[in-house]
């Protein structure tokens, strides 16, 4: 079996975003970027199934700048085994980089692809569905556990209710939610090794894509900042200032 692993350079999760003077965007100039942690959580589930055998071979792929073949080493350092950068230096829609995988997936035949639930970056959690659509595979969305059983895969769901397990015929897509594994850290020698990798380098149009933006950021804008607390002194007074506040 041959896994594809879509994974998407972000800014690292402990960064505080700043958003630009004029709200258009986030202001990125030297900020720490690192792989999307949803997308660390589908690579270590990938690299699970290879090493348990019930996978050969693990492609990641990531669309962006240059500077991604960052995180694709990063990936390769984790125990994926090839790597295929998609160059394109401005943001491209869940659309877009829906299209390129398909006709990667074309390209490269995998039996399962396990992208993030979302990206922390647009929060858009479309591309994983998107991809379904479009190839009309299976998909299981927001899986916590996944086994394979022969030709087919169950994925446990988080779902509003609790948990719901589904069984999907191959090739499929799986989006990977936080509860799915804890994601490996790289070791030292495998990153120095992943820097002498070799990584593919293609273009949107190498796969007939217009990455053309079809959506306009109006505006950015921080959140409302919390307005502060108060302190009561028991339980009693607690009780009054709830009723007062007219929330019981
Ligand atoms: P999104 O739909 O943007 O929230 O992203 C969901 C998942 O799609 C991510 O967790 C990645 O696995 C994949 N993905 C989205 N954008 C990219 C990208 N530019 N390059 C590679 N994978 C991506």
């Amino acid at each position: 079996m041959r896994i594809l692993v879509p994974v998407k350079r972000v800014i690292d999760f402990n960064v505080r975003p700043r958003i630009k003077a004029d709200g258009s965007g986030l202001d990125l100039a030297n900020v720490k970027m690192a792989m999307n942690p949803f997308d660390e959580i589908a690579l270590e589930e990938a690299v699970r199934l290879k090493e348990s055998g019930e996978a050969a071979e693990v492609i990641v792929v990531s669309v962006g700048p240059a500077k991604a073949q960052d995180t694709l080493r990063t990936a390769l350092a984790m125990g994926a085994d090839r790597a295929i950068l998609v160059e394109h230096d401005a943001d491209v829609e869940p659309l877009a980089v829906a299209k390129i995988l398909k006709e990667i997936i074309a390209e490269t035949s995998p039996d399962l692809v396990i992208l993030g639930k979302q990206a922390i970056d647009d929060d858009a959690n479309q591309t994983g569905q998107i991809l379904a659509g479009l190839l009309t595979w299976p998909q299981g969305a927001f899986a916590s556990r996944l086994s394979i059983n022969g030709g087919k895969i169950d994925v446990t769901r988080e779902v509003d209710g609790g948990q719901e397990t589904v069984r999907l015929s191959l090739p499929a897509i799986i989006t990977a939610d936080l509860r799915l594994n804890e994601p490996r850290y790289a070791s030292l020698p495998n990153i120095m090794k992943a820097k002498k990798q070799h990584v593919t380098i293609k273009s949107p149009a190498d796969y007939g894509v217009d990455c053309t933006a079809r959506l306009k950021t109006l505006k950015l804008a921080e959140p409302p900042a919390r307005s502060a607390g108060i302190k009561v002194p028991d339980a009693e007074a607690l009780a009054v200032k709830i009723k007062e506040m007219g929330v019981a």
